[in-house]
């Protein structure tokens, strides 16, 4: 059932200002052309579906690769637009706009290829996977192509004294005038909740660790309601630690190779994260090319940026200290397109915190 959460949802998506920063956002919007391009071959005289086509973008994309057909649906009003846009393209043949929940369209054929943009902060904010995996249920044919195939969610400390000066310690003396008090409301408004803010490698104290890792071939809703991870990290420097920031990438990886054992491990191994104990992941090895769109800090920047999880307090780290615990993301029970965090750390010889925050 679409609820007034949905409409809402949706409602947001009809605004030409969300369409305009993802489409400006070159290393999404190239990164899925180039993706599309590179498998032009599964695509070219092909049935493609759109999930959540907003301007259409990439359903053109898809049509201009050699789709035979390409299914454009939105449930947004933005898919009006849509409309306008494939007919003054000339693509009205190829690309059929559907204005509606991929839950509830209906199409007469199965499709050969799913493309979407689902990908929320902190990967999973908006819970629009399940949509995706809806249709691929629904709608994909045995061994069609998912792109992006693959999801992982990072998270890593970070230290940011900067950020943390110019939010708190700034009330310490403003024009010579003792504000301290204002300290606890100045932690409270800056940090209670999670930050969509750039940071650069410089702030990230030590490799990632992967707090998710998702095969759009394979993943059930179910198992997006509540994910957990525990993490281990060890400090690469002597610093404060603020928080930690989590970002993620996307892989568009060929379709599964069904059974045949040795073709399936070796592909499997070779888009998996090498993990290191404790899931801290150096980096990942891919015996093919598979193209990759990461929202990563030592990365060209996205409208997605970083998402930061700050502590009112820092924790003071040694070089090679360790720091662990555990997160939980999930659906808030209110509104499913709202993420709960559930953050637990500490440092080794120290007291453990807990951090609950959401995004909403
Ligand atoms: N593909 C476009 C837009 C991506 S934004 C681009 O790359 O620029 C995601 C879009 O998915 C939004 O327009 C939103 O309205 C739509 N959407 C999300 N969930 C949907 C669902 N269940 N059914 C149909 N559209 C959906």
């Amino acid at each position: 059932p679409c609820t007034e959460y949905d409409k809402a949802y949706f409602r947001a998506y009809s605004d030409i200002g969300i369409h305009e920063e993802m489409i400006k956002d070159h290393v999404r919007t190239s990164t899925y052309r180039a993706a599309i391009m590179q498998y032009q071959d599964s695509i070219s005289g092909k049935v493609v579906m759109d999930v959540g086509c907003g301007t259409g973008i990439l359903a053109i994309f898809c049509a201009n690769a050699g789709a035979k057909r390409v299914y454009a649906v939105d449930a947004s009003d933005i898919a009006f637009q849509a409309t306008e846009i494939v007919k003054s393209n000339n693509l009205s043949d190829k690309v059929i706009v559907l204005h509606g929940r991929v839950e509830d369209v209906n199409i007469e054929e199965m499709v050969d290829v799913i493309i979407s943009e689902w990908m929320g902060y902190l990967l999973l904010y908006e819970t629009m996977l399940p949509s995706v995996i809806f249709a691929r249920d629904k709608w994909l044919k045995p061994g069609g192509l998912i792109l992006p195939s693959h999801a992982t969610l990072y998270m890593a400390p970070v230290t940011h004294s900067v950020r943390y000066h110019e939010s708190v310690d700034f009330w310490r003396d403003v024009y010579g005038i003792n504000m301290t008090s204002m300290l606890p409301l100045a932690k409270q408004c800056a940090f209670e909740e999670p930050c969509v803010e750039t940071i650069t490698g410089e702030n990230v104290l030590t490799w990632p660790s992967a707090v998710i890792h998702v095969d759009c071939y394979t993943v059930l809703a179910k198992e997006l309601e509540s994910i957990s991870a525990k993490y281990k990290f060890v400090s690469m420097l002597q610093a404060p630690l603020h928080g930690f920031a989590l970002w993620f990438d996307v892989e568009f990886d060929g379709p599964h190779i069904p059974s045949n054992e040795h073709v399936q491990d070796f592909e499997r191994s070779s888009s998996e994260l090498i993990l290191h104990p404790n899931n801290t992941c150096k980096k990942r090895i891919k015996s093919n090319e598979a193209i990759v769109l990461s929202t990563a800090p030592e990365d060209d920047p996205t409208h997605w940026q970083q998402t930061l999880i700050y502590f009112y307090e820092p924790i003071e780290l040694k070089q090679n200290q360790i720091i662990e615990g555990s997160i939980t993301l999930s659906q808030s029970k209110e509104n499913a397109r709202f993420l709960n965090i559930h953050l637990e750390y500490s440092r080794s010889g120290g007291r453990s915190f807990v951090k609950e925050t959401a995004m909403r």
